[in-house]
């Protein structure tokens, strides 16, 4: 549907329009209508059933237009709500990181599979800190360490932590520059990784997400590289290194673990079948 043919919807929603008579008109996608309908209006999904009936206010009204005419004109739900579900927890999101997305949520599982009690854990490239704050919630007993180059993305990370009582390491890092010396039991990311004019990035929701965070403005594979490099230097004997990647990376990632001496080199299929993860452990990275 063409933008202005989605504009008569909008209007008609005005001070009596009922609830349910706002969730059967409105062209948009219906999940993505209940969830902005609740945020204006402070209702549960339970009580936009329940309370269909109800009519808004003028200034009710005004904020639920507000809010859909920011979807229609692109924006994401997440950015519009400031708020994205991620491994059961609920994330602030800003437009200074991306929205945390299901894909990343293997990542986490495969993270959890492999931590000893009391490891420590780098996640580079923190963003909203999803990552790290699903890692602390479940195991307390981590020892969690996150860097970004950002620090804006950084604020929004500490504010998660705080609101998820995730204690958690933070630091202004461009990748391990921050961290010289220091070595961890498992390395995490999932960085920029779209190639450079990839068509996506100019289409739907990434238009709105910060560049920096989706693409390496260069072959998708150089910060890949950067991160498995750094980790021959960064892991502990036996350490994990494990990061998400494109639909098409898989192979790419293998190759470079490997020529990095890395072993049990594998990827993980996320479920949509495609393999989004790869990983490998150093073993006696200093020897
Ligand atoms: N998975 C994201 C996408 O393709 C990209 C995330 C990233 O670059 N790390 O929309």
């Amino acid at each position: 549907m063409q933008e202005h043919e989605k504009a008569p919807a909008l209007a008609a929603i005005a001070a009596g329009t009922t609830i349910g008579s706002v969730l059967r008109n409105s062209p948009l996608d219906p999940v993505d209508l209940r969830i902005l309908v609740g945020h204006a209006l402070r209702l549960s999904r339970i009580q936009l059933i329940t309370r269909s009936e109800l009519a808004l206010t003028a200034n009710e009204a005004e904020a639920l237009r507000a809010a859909l005419h920011r979807r229609i004109q692109g924006e994401p739900v997440a950015y519009i709500t400031g708020e994205r579900e991620f491994y059961g927890l609920a994330f602030a999101v800003t437009p200074d990181v991306l929205i945390p997305r299901p894909e990343t949520e293997l990542l986490v599982e495969l993270a959890l599979e492999r931590l000893q009690p009391g490891s420590r854990v780098l996640d580079l490239g923190t963003g909203s800190g999803a990552i790290p704050v699903a890692l602390a919630h479940a195991r307390p007993d981590l020892d969690v360490t996150a860097v970004d180059i950002s620090k804006a993305a950084l604020a929004v990370a500490e504010r998660n932590a705080r609101r998820h009582h995730a204690n958690i390491a933070f630091a202004h890092s461009d990748w391990y520059s921050a961290l010289p010396g220091r070595t961890f039991d498992m390395i995490v990311a999932n960085p920029p990784y779209i190639v450079k004019g990839d068509r996506h990035l100019s289409e739907g929701d990434l238009r709105f997400e910060p560049v920096d965070a989706l693409t390496d403005h260069a072959d998708g594979l150089s910060a890949l590289r950067n991160i498995i490099n750094g980790a021959t230097r960064h892991l502990s004997s036996d350490g994990w290194l494990l990061m998400e990647h494109g639909y098409d990376q898989a192979e790419a990632v293998r190759s470079l673990l490997s020529a990095q001496g890395f072993s049990a080199v594998r990827s993980w299929t996320d479920l949509a079948g495609i393999e989004r993860i790869s990983g490998g452990r150093i073993v006696n990275p200093f020897a």
